[in-house]
C-alpha cells in the first residue's frame, strides 16, 4: 500500500484507466484527474476515487460534467490552460502524464516546472521537445519516471553502471502484426488486421504506431532525451515475446534486462512506488512458457523506422515534423481515407518538405506541428490518390 497523492491526466485513456486501477489497489489518493471530452468514463471516475478535482479539456464538455456531478465535491476545472495551471498547483506527490499525442507537452513542462515527479507515458514531450523538456526539469528538480514500458525498462537497467560506462542500449519491439510482411505484402493490409496488435492492448493511435514501426521510431527520440544518450547507441531489436522490455550493455559486454509479463500497468506501478518494491500487481513470469527470440527489424518493409531515425539523427524540427505528418496520416488510415503503406509515403512527404532548424521554443514547435499537419491533409502536396 501506499500514502502517495496523485493526479492522473489522460486518466480516460487506455493508459489512464491502467494507472487508476493500479492506484486503486496500492491505496494511493487521486487528488487529481484530467481528460478532454469523455464526460460518461470521467463521471465514473469522480465516483469512484472521489477526486478533489476533475479538468476537461473541452469547454462544452466540461460544463456538462458540471451539472452530471453537482452531488459530489469534486470542482471541475474548465479548458486546456487551466488543465495545465491545476496540474501544476495541486498538492500532490507525482502527476501521471498519458494525454495522447502533442497535447501532453503543456501539461509535462507545468508539471515539471512546479518541481513536481512527472510519471511520464506521453512520449510526445520528448520527441517534440526534450532539450526543453530536460532544461524545465533540471532548473527546477524535478524528476521524471518514464512510464512507457521500455523506457521504465531502461531506467531500471542504468541503475546497475555509470552513465559513461553504457556501452548501447538495446531497445526492443514486438514487431507488431505484420512481422515478417514485405513492403508489397503491407500494401493491402486492412485497419482491422492493423488493430490486432499481437502482445499489448493499447489505443488505436499507439497500436496503428506499433504495426508500422513508427512507435519504434519515437521510443529512440524519447529514450535519446529521457537518457541523455546519442542516437548512435540506441539498437532496436525485434522481439516477437515482448517479455524482455529493453536491455542496457555495458562496456565489459554485460547486458542487463528487464523482464515482467506484457502489462501496461507494471510501469504504473513502478512510477507509482518508486524507489521502492512492492507486491506487484501483474501475473508472475513463467520462463518455461516460450522461447525468448530476438531479431533484426527490417526496414526496407517497415520504412517508418529508418524514416524515423534520420529525423533522431538530424534532431531539431524533424521530430517534430515526423509526429506531426504521422499522428494526421494515421487519423486518416484510421478512417479509411488512405492505405496502411500511405502512413509512410505521407510523413516522407512532409518531413522531406521540412526545412530543419534547431529547436528554441515551444511556439516554434507548435507552429511547426501545425503547418506539417496541414500539409500531411494536402493531398495535392504529398501525391497521396
Ligand atoms: P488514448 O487515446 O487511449 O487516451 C488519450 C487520453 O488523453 C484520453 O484520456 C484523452 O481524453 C486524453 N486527451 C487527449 N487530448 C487531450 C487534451 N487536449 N486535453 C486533455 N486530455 C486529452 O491514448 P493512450 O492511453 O494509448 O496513450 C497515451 C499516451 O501514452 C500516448 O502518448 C502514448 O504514446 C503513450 N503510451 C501508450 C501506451 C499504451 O499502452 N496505450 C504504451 C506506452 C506509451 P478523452 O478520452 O476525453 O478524449
Ligand atoms: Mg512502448
Amino acid at each position: 500500500m501506499t500514502d502517495k497523492k496523485v493526479a492522473v491526466l489522460g486518466s480516460t485513456g487506455s493508459v489512464g484507466t491502467q494507472v487508476l486501477d493500479v492506484c486503486g489497489r496500492f491505496g494511493a489518493r487521486v487528488v487529481y484527474i484530467a481528460a478532454n471530452s469523455n464526460t460518461d468514463l470521467l463521471e465514473q471516475q469522480i465516483r469512484r476515487h472521489k477526486p478533489l478535482y476533475c479538468a476537461v479539456g473541452d469547454d462544452n464538455k466540461a460544463n456538462e460534467l458540471e451539472i452530471r456531478v453537482k452531488d459530489t465535491d469534486t470542482k471541475i476545472i474548465k479548458g486546456y490552460k487551466a488543465l495545465c495551471d491545476t496540474a501544476a498547483e495541486v498538492d500532490c506527490d507525482l502527476v501521471y502524464n498519458a494525454v495522447s499525442g502533442k497535447n501532453g507537452l503543456l501539461p509535462t513542462l507545468s508539471v515539471l516546472a512546479s518541481g513536481k515527479t512527472l510519471a511520464l507515458a506521453n512520449k510526445e514531450s520528448m520527441v517534440l521537445a526534450g532539450e526543453i523538456v530536460n532544461k524545465t526539469a533540471k532548473e527546477h528538480n524535478a524528476e521524471i519516471l518514464p512510464v512507457d514500458s521500455e523506457h521504465c525498462a531502461i531506467f531500471q537497467c542504468l541503475k546497475n553502471g555509470r552513465a559513461d560506462e553504457v556501452k548501447r542500449i538495446l531497445l526492443t519491439c514486438s514487431g507488431g502484426p505484420f512481422f515478417g510482411y514485405s513492403f508489397e505484402k503491407l500494401e493491402n493490409v486492412s485497419l482491422e488486421d492493423t488493430m490486432k496488435h499481437p502482445t499489448w492492448n493499447m489505443g488505436k493511435k499507439i497500436t496503428v504506431d506499433s504495426a508500422t514501426l513508427a512507435n519504434k521510431g519515437l521510443e529512440i527520440i524519447e529514450a535519446m532525451h529521457l537518457f541523455r544518450v546519442p542516437y548512435e547507441k540506441i539498437k532496436v531489436l525485434i522481439h516477437r515475446q515482448s517479455i524482455v522490455h529493453s536491455m542496457v550493455e555495458y562496456n565489459d559486454n554485460s547486458v542487463i534486462a528487464q523482464l515482467s509479463v506484457p502489462d501496461m500497468r507494471y510501469p504504473g506501478q513502478y512510477a507509482l512506488t518508486y524507489p521502492e518494491r512492492l507486491e506487484g500487481v501483474i501475473n508472475e513470469l513463467d520462463l518455461t512458457k516460450m522461447p525468448l527470440t530476438f531479431d533484426e527489424p527490417d526496414e526496407s518493409a517497415f520504412p517508418m523506422l529508418a524514416l524515423a531515425r534520420h529525423c533522431a539523427k538530424q534532431g531539431g524540427i524533424l521530430p517534430c515534423a515526423f509526429n506531426a505528418a504521422n499522428e494526421a496520416a494515421v487519423d486518416m488510415f484510421l478512417r479509411k481515407k488512405i492505405g496502411f503503406n500511405d502512413i509512410y509515403r505521407v510523413t516522407e512527404s512532409v518531413v522531406s518538405h521540412t526545412a530543419n532548424e534547431p529547436v528554441k521554443s515551444v511556439e516554434q514547435i507548435i507552429s511547426c506541428d501545425g503547418i506539417c499537419r496541414k500539409l500531411a491533409y494536402d493531398k495535392e502536396k504529398t501525391g497521396i490518390k
